[in-house]
């Protein structure tokens, strides 16, 4: 069945972040950036530490701030991104992710770059500077 919209949702642990019908969801998986349109073929892709930006046509873009995860392409343009953490532009809290980034830079400082905490800290920099990439789009 053709359909002119996508159903989409963004899941977490904690809930469901996003929920409704779109014209097109643009993501950047770890193999590139994809914008998603209607009848989309059936996919299953990782997807970065990013910004997922959710389009309708007579409303203005939505922003949902995803740490990596996974977005799944059913038939029908049933769309599920699911992922550890997300946070739609509007709630983040950008003093919070402000102090995360000083927190990261200074442990990355302070570690040996061998280590699996030099590791997560560069994760959470990345988490905290998409914070604010995604709060200021
Ligand atoms: P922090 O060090 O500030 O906790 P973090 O990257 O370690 O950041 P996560 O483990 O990714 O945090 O997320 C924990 C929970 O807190 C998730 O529910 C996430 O959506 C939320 N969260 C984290 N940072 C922010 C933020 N700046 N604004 C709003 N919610 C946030």
């Amino acid at each position: 069945m053709q359909v002119s919209t996508i159903s989409a949702s963004i899941v977490t642990p904690n809930g469901t972040v996003y929920e409704g019908n779109v014209h097109m969801i643009s993501v950047r998986a770890t193999g590139g950036d994809m914008g998603i349109l209607p009848n989309h073929i059936p996919i299953v892709a990782p997807l970065k530490i990013s910004a997922v930006k959710l389009q309708k046509e007579d409303a203005p873009d939505e922003y949902v701030a995803v740490s990596g995860g996974f977005i799944e392409v059913r038939k029908g343009s049933v769309v599920t991104i699911l992922t550890e953490a997300a946070e739609r532009k509007e709630d983040i809290d950008t003093e919070r992710a402000q102090r995360a980034k000083e927190q990261a830079q200074q442990r990355l400082s302070e570690l040996n770059e061998n280590t699996i905490e030099f590791k997560e800290a560069k994760q959470e920099l990345e988490r905290a500077e998409n914070r604010l990439h995604v709060a200021s789009l």
